[in-house]
């Protein structure tokens, strides 16, 4: 983290502002991280590495550490490492009843529909997922489409990569008219030395990789009101 280069992006935003396109992730961002469904998958995670992998408990935590630590995700190194089959681990660990966990967000769907940019999914999961937690919220028809971990070839967030097949994909590869809503301030970092505007979501807390926190995407009108006019000044 180089305070001096944010800095400059800092400068850039004041002097031009073009948003055309946001980018949300899914788990724990479209949804509040305290309602447990993250948890759960990471407990599948567990759960595939002993039974299907025959780890061992101990083994376990340290190796999803590293693996996360250094490629991203859990499934990056297992494939790199175990030779794990990416739709035999998807499926499972996606195996859970999602409406237990989420429900339609009515607010939310008002919230994204008043906002006139395109909007797309970015996210280190597979579409199934990430479109089974659309239809709970109810927000299925809020995006032009998905960016998931089989678009990116495998390569996730925070690969530099990554963001540059989002851009592709999205048709909108000047990232500093993109904007990327995240709750990880690891996956926002990249973005925002590549000229996106990053929103860090789930806390109040300033981060230097993103020109905004906002505990919930439903403070974005309060907080960020510049996306409804994104030609003004973002960053002050
Ligand atoms: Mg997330």
């Amino acid at each position: 983290m180089q305070p001096l280069i944010y800095s400059t992006y800092l400068c850039l935003y004041n002097s031009r502002m073009l948003i055309t396109t946001l980018f949300f992730d899914v788990d724990d961002t479209l949804y509040s991280s305290e309602n447990g469904l993250w948890g759960a998958i990471r407990e599948r995670m567990n759960e595939f590495m002993y039974e299907r992998l025959h780890l061992s408990p101990q083994e376990i935590p340290v190796l999803r550490h590293k693996y996360y630590e250094t490629y991203g995700t859990t499934l990056r190194g297992l494939q790199l490492h175990h030779n794990v089959d990416p739709d035999e681990f998807l499926a499972y660990v996606h195996d859970l009843p999602l409406h237990a966990f989420l429900q339609p967000a009515p607010e939310l769907r008002t919230l994204l529909l008043s906002l006139p940019q395109r909007k797309w999914i970015f996210t280190n999961a597979d579409s199934q997922h990430a479109a089974r937690v659309l239809t709970l919220l109810g927000i299925s028809d809020c995006f032009n489409g998905f960016v998931d971990v089989r678009a990116m070839d495998f390569h996730c967030k925070p690969e530099r990569e990554a963001y540059k097949r989002a851009l592709t994909i999205s048709g909108e590869e000047d990232p500093r008219n993109c904007a990327l809503l995240d709750d990880s301030p690891r996956n926002l970092a990249p973005a925002h030395l590549l000229g996106f505007f990053t929103i860090l979501v789930g806390t109040d807390k300033p981060h230097p990789a993103a020109y905004k926190s906002i505990p919930r995407l439903l403070d974005l009108p309060q907080r960020v009101v510049e996306l409804w006019n994104s030609n003004e000044t973002l960053a002050s």
